[in-house]
C-alpha cells in the first residue's frame, strides 16, 4: 500500500492454512489449467483457443470467427460481462480472491518464494527495515531471480492464446511476439515485485465498480461485530469475544483490519477466516471472520432472487439465447459479389456485351483438409461466363475474377437481374447481382 507520506508501505502476510486456504488451491490449479493447456490442444488442426492478431481470426472449441462475426465476438463479450455482474451479486468478490491470475500467481508463487528465500513475515520484515547487508542483498537477488522466471512463464503463457503455444515456446515465432512476452514479463516482474495489493485497489477497474454491483444480500467476508466487541480483556476467551491477537490482520494480503468492516481493498481471498477459524477454533469458539452478507448480520432473511439477479440472469439467457441461434445459423463460408472497380459495362467488338465482377469467397469451415467451391451463374440466357472453380484451406481467402457476356440484341434491356451460385460439397449460396448493358447503347445504333 502507498502510504499518506506517498511512500510504499509494505505488506508481509503471515502464511495461514485452513479449509478456504485447501479450496483454493483447487481453483488456483483449475486456473492453470485454463491458463496453460488450451493453446497446446487442437481441434481439426486448430488450437483449440486462440486470438490470431494478425489474420483475426478466433479459434474456440472448433469453430473459426473471422472479422465478419464480430457481432458473435461482441455477444461473447457481453456474456462474458453481465456473467461477471450477475456472479458478483451474488458471490461478491470470489473471482478476485478465488481465480484471478493477480491473486493465484501472488498467492501461489510469490508468496512461497519469498518465504522460502527470505523466511517467514516477522524475519522479511525485520529484514527489510534494517541496514543493506550481504545476506540482504544475496537473497531480494535470488527471489527477483525467480520472480523473472514466473514473470517470464506468465508472460509466455498469456502470448500462447495470441501467438500459439507450439511456435512461442519453440522460439519459432516472430519478434513481434517476443517483444510483447519481453514487454509483458518486465510487466508482471514489477508487480510481483513491488506492486502486489496495489493493483487491486488502485488499477483494477473490476475493484472499483464492484460496489456498484453488490448490495445487503451479497456474500462479503464479515466479521461479527456484535459478537466480537468489545474487544480483549480477561473474559475475551471464556465468551467468545476478540482477543486481539490480530492474526486476522497479519494474514491478510492487502493490509487491512477486516474488523473496521468491509473494504474496498479485500479481495475476499479468506484467508483472515482460516487464521479466526484457528484462533477461536482452539478456544471452542466460532469464528468470528467468515462469509456472511449484511443481511444476515442484520437478522433478515437471505435472498438469492432480487431484481438485480433475476435482470442479470434474464439478460444472459437473452444472450445465450442470441448466441446460440446465430452459430446455429451461421454459414460454414462466405460469399460476395461486387462490380469490378471503375466498370459498368464494356461492349466488346466482336458484338458482345461484357460485365466483370469480383467474387469474394471465405471458407469459414474448421476442417483441414481443402474445400471445392463451384462457381455458376442463373438467371441470363445465352450468357457466356467465364469463373473459376476453387479450393480453399481452412479460413482461407480469395477474389476471383467472374466475366458475364451477352450477344448485343434489338431491345436489350438496360438491367437484367442474375444470381451467382457459390456451393461446396455441404452448402451453397445464392447471390443477387445485375447484368448491365445500357441497351447495348440502344442496340449500338441511336438513330
Ligand atoms: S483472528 Fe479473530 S480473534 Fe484474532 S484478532 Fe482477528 S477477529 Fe479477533
Ligand atoms: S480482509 Fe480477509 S478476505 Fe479480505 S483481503 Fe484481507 S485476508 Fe483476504
Amino acid at each position: 500500500m502507498v502510504g499518506f507520506s506517498g511512500t510504499r508501505k509494505w505488506v508481509y502476510p503471515m502464511s495461514v492454512t485452513g479449509r478456504f486456504q485447501r479450496l483454493r488451491r483447487w481453483t488456483f490449479l483449475a486456473l492453470y489449467i485454463v491458463l496453460f493447456v488450451p493453446p497446446w490442444i487442437t481441434i481439426g488442426g486448430h488450437p483449440l483457443l486462440q486470438l490470431d492478431l494478425e489474420s483475426r481470426e478466433l479459434f474456440a472449441f472448433g469453430a473459426i470467427f473471422t472479422a465478419s462475426d464480430t457481432i458473435l465476438l461482441l455477444l461473447m463479450l457481453l456474456f462474458l460481462a453481465f456473467a461477471l455482474f450477475f456472479f458478483t451479486s451474488l458471490f461478491g468478490r470470489l473471482w478476485c480472491g478465488y481465480a484471478c491470475p493477480q491473486t493465484v500467481f501472488l498467492d501461489a508463487w510469490i508468496h512461497p518464494i519469498e518465504q522460502w528465500i527470505e523466511g517467514d513475515w516477522v524475519r522479511r520484515r525485520r529484514r527489510d527495515e534494517g541496514p543493506w547487508t550481504l545476506d540482504r542483498a544475496w537473497r531480494k537477488a535470488a527471489k527477483w531471480g525467480l520472480f523473472a522466471v514466473v514473470s517470464v512463464v506468465a508472460a509466455m503463457a498469456f502470448m500462447s492464446f495470441f501467438a500459439g503455444a507450439r511456435e512461442l515456446w519453440t522460439g519459432r515465432a516472430g519478434p513481434v511476439e517476443y517483444s510483447l512476452v519481453a514487454i509483458f514479463a518486465a510487466l508482471w516482474f514489477l508487480d510481483f515485485a513491488w506492486f502486489r495489493e496495489q493493483f487491486c485497489s488502485f488499477l483494477c477497474p473490476y475493484a472499483r465498480f464492484q460496489s456498484a454491483l453488490t448490495d445487503d444480500q451479497t456474500l462479503n467476508i464479515m466479521y461479527n461485530i456484535e459478537r466480537g466487541e468489545p474487544r480483549g480483556g480477561v473474559s475475551a476467551r471464556t465468551e467468545g469475544r476478540c482477543i486481539a491477537c490480530n492474526k486476522c490482520v497479519n494474514v491478510c494480503p492487502a493490509g487491512i483490519d477486516i474488523r473496521n468492516g468491509f473494504q474496498l481493498e479485500c479481495i475476499a481471498c479468506a484467508r483472515c477466516v482460516d487464521a479466526c477459524e484457528d484462533v477461536m477454533g482452539r478456544l471452542g469458539h466460532e469464528t468470528l471472520v467468515s462469509y456472511s452478507t449484511v443481511a444476515t448480520t442484520q437478522g433478515r432473511p437471505p435472498h438469492r432472487l432480487r431484481p438485480r439477479t433475476v435482470a442479470y440472469a434474464s439478460l444472459l439467457t437473452g444472450i445465450a439465447a442470441v448466441f446460440v441461434g446465430m452459430v446455429m445459423t451461421r454459414t460454414p463460408f462466405e460469399a460476395t459479389v461486387s462490380r469490378a472497380p471503375g466498370s459498368l459495362f464494356i461492349v466488346d467488338p466482336d458484338g458482345f456485351v461484357r460485365n466483370t465482377y469480383i467474387l469474394r469467397i471465405t471458407n469459414n469451415d474448421p476442417a483441414s483438409a481443402p474445400l471445392p467451391f463451384h462457381v455458376s451463374v442463373e438467371g441470363l440466357k445465352g450468357a457466356t461466363i467465364t469463373a473459376q472453380d476453387i479450393r480453399l484451406g481452412s479460413t482461407e481467402s480469395a477474389a476471383l475474377p467472374l466475366v458475364i457476356r451477352l450477344p448485343v440484341t434489338a431491345g436489350m434491356p438496360r438491367t437484367l437481374p442474375l444470381q451467382v451460385r457459390v456451393a461446396s460439397p455441404s452448402y451453397r449460396v445464392r447471390l443477387d447481382a445485375t447484368f448491365k448493358s445500357g441497351g447495348a447503347l440502344a442496340a449500338a445504333d441511336p438513330d
